[in-house]
């Protein structure tokens, strides 16, 4: 997997994506990330990026020319058409589904903005996918960059040192029938769930305990227990996520039809 990170604070993103698990799967050839600064695409002597919004208005906004020549220039480093994704708190609320669609492409492109944010015609011109990584306002989309960055990587096959530590993670697991080794999050039907309790040693601290359950070695009733505790725990915590995962489903399914279209036309201009 390759991905490039459109930013003004490359250094920013960098240090964040050599260090630990990013690090690793960097050195051992899972993903190649390269950060760059879109002011190298400036056309501008001074290599300006951004400019004073028409109509008035405080801030400056992200101009067209040096985003548009950075996305179509990476594209064009022979490796085909990317998922473009844009960071913007106007974007799709990005959770688990949309992070493992992320994690099955060959290529991504994201763009994190600055400032007042983008020209409207990036959006209009470049059709990325619009992410957002909560209701809030960042300065700057490289914090965004990173965690979906982090969050995309953990899934490839290899990154993590033990593949099943992935499986049973919160809104990874759902409640579909009961799963073959490597099939979690892969059901579509089921609701995602939040993981079980977890406990280490010591078997007691301060007077609490570690459930009697965990310590017997009965695996078939370990299980059923974490399994029943991800569901009290998620009933309890995240009632919403039954709603929200069935209107994931439709539009994780529409997202795919739209991105199918988009890299068949990038595709075809590619030709
Ligand atoms: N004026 C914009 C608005 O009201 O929608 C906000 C611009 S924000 C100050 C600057 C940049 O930070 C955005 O272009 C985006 O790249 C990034 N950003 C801010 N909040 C974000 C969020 N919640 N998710 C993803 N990116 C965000």
């Amino acid at each position: 997997m390759r991905i490039d990170v459109l930013t003004l604070f490359p250094e920013v993103c960098e240090p964040f994506f050599s260090a630990s698990i990013l690090g690793r799967a960097r050195q051992s050839g899972l993903v190649t990330i390269a950060c760059h600064n879109i002011r190298g695409w400036s056309a501008d002597p001074h290599h300006k990026v951004d400019d004073r919004p028409f109509g008035g208005g405080p801030g400056m906004v992200m101009m067209c020319q040096p985003v548009f020549e950075a996305v179509e220039g990476l594209e064009s480093q022979g490796e085909g058409a990317a998922t473009r994704v844009l960071l913007t708190p106007q974007g799709e609320r990005l959770n688990q589904r949309i992070v493992e669609e992320f994690a099955a492409r060959k290529r991504l492109i994201l763009v994190a903005g600055h400032y007042e944010g983008f020209d409207e015609r990036i959006r209009s011109g470049l059709s990325p996918r619009e992410i957002s990584i909560g209701d809030y306002v960042l300065s700057g989309g490289e914090a965004a960059a990173m965690v979906l960055v982090d969050a995309v990587v953990r899934l490839i096959p290899g990154a993590l040192g033990d593949e099943e530590s992935v499986q049973d993670e919160s809104f990874r697991m759902t409640d579909a029938a009961p799963r073959e080794a490597g099939a979690a999050g892969e059901d579509e039907s089921g609701r995602r769930l939040l993981e079980y309790p977890q406990y280490t040693r010591p078997r007691v601290f301060r007077g609490m305990e570690v459930p009697e359950i965990l310590l017997g070695g009965d695996h078939g009733k370990i299980r059923a227990w974490r399994r029943a505790e991800a569901l009290k725990r998620t009933a309890q915590r995240r009632p919403d996520l039954q709603a929200a995962d069935q209107n994931g489903v439709e539009s994780y399914r529409q997202a795919r039809q739209d991105e199918a279209g988009v890299e068949n036309s990038h595709a075809e201009q590619d030709h």
